[in-house]
This record gives C-alpha cells, sequence and structure tokens, in this order.
C-alpha cells in the first residue's frame, strides 16, 4: 500500500507529493531499532514527561522528521512557545504527511496525529493554537528527529533519486 507525501529531493527542497511505500515493520523490529523511552511513545502511543523532551526549546533553523520511518513532518517556521511543555508547531510541513485518528482514550475525545507513512505517534492537535492556523500540534520530542536547514539534502527522499 502506498501513500502520497512530500519528500526532500538531493537539493534540500520539499517537492511532491511523491508516491512513496508505507513503512510497515513488526514490533520486534521496531523494538530493535528504537530506545524503550522511544518505543513506548511513538509505537505504544505514550507521552513523554512535559518539560522534559530534547526539542522543546530547540530554535533552531531545520525539520523536524519521524524517527521511526525519517518522514519530514514539521518544520521550524511553524513551531511556536505553547507554555505546555511539548514542543508544537501551528501546521505541518504538508498536511499530506500527518494523519489524524479520534481517540477516546482517558475519557477524553482528542485528536491524535500519526506518521502518514509508519503510523508512529507523535501526539495530539488542538484547536487552540495562534494564527494563521488555530492549531496546535502538541508532539513528542521522542517521535521526532531534528535536521539543521543546513542539512536538508541528508533527507532526501530515494523517490527523489534521478533515474
Ligand atoms: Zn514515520
Amino acid at each position: 500500500m502506498n501513500v502520497r507525501v512530500k519528500v526532500f529531493n538531493r537539493d534540500g527542497a520539499l517537492v511532491g507529493p511523491v508516491e512513496v511505500d508505507r513503512v510497515v515493520k513488526s514490533d520486534e523490529a521496531w523494538r530493535q531499532q528504537l530506545t524503550p523511552e522511544q518505543y513506548r511513545i511513538a509505537r505504544g502511543k505514550g507521552t513523554e514527561a512535559a518539560f522534559c523532551g530534547t526539542l522543546l526549546d530547540n530554535k533552531r533553523h531545520g525539520v523536524y522528521s519521524c524517527l521511526c520511518c525519517g518522514l519530514p513532518l514539521f518544520a521550524s517556521n511553524a513551531k511556536f512557545s505553547s507554555g505546555t511543555g511539548w514542543p508544537s508547531f501551528f501546521q505541518p510541513i504538508a498536511e499530506a504527511n500527518v494523519a489524524t485518528h479520534v481517540d477516546r482514550s482517558y475519557g477524553m475525545v482528542r485528536t491524535e496525529i500519526l506518521c502518514a507513512r509508519c503510523d508512529a505517534h507523535l501526539g495530539h492537535v488542538f484547536e487552540d493554537g495562534p494564527p494563521p492556523t488555530g492549531q496546535r500540534h502538541c508532539l513528542n520530542s521522542e517521535s521526532l528527529a531534528f535536521t539543521d536547514e543546513t542539512e536538508l539534502a541528508t533527507l532526501a527522499d530515494p523517490a527523489t533519486a534521478a533515474p
């Protein structure tokens, strides 16, 4: 099964949507790839402790990708300080790259956000964010990997490679 998402090319430019294969792995394979804490959050829908995430206060310019599969998810130009203790963004890098799912756990109705390519749990989206979208994508640092804007070419997706 495929998904259509935006990806970086070898010039470090965001292109697409292009069709890419979904990333599907066994729990055992994810456990081998991730630390126990990363696995608990990204594959087990856990939440990291507030104000403890390594990317909360990251002010560098660049891109936040899925820790599990490398899909670009959020950019620093949409990051804002929400005061909640989790990295927050008012929009994803591309709507197609983030999937949503109604989450009725813990007696609440929330909108879970997931990586569109590998179903990694990223966090939740709320409607109390700043302009221009009014959305607050509340994320776990443990689900993300940061790449500096000078190194975006390292995110190049094989789908964009020249023949
Ligand atoms: Zn992913």
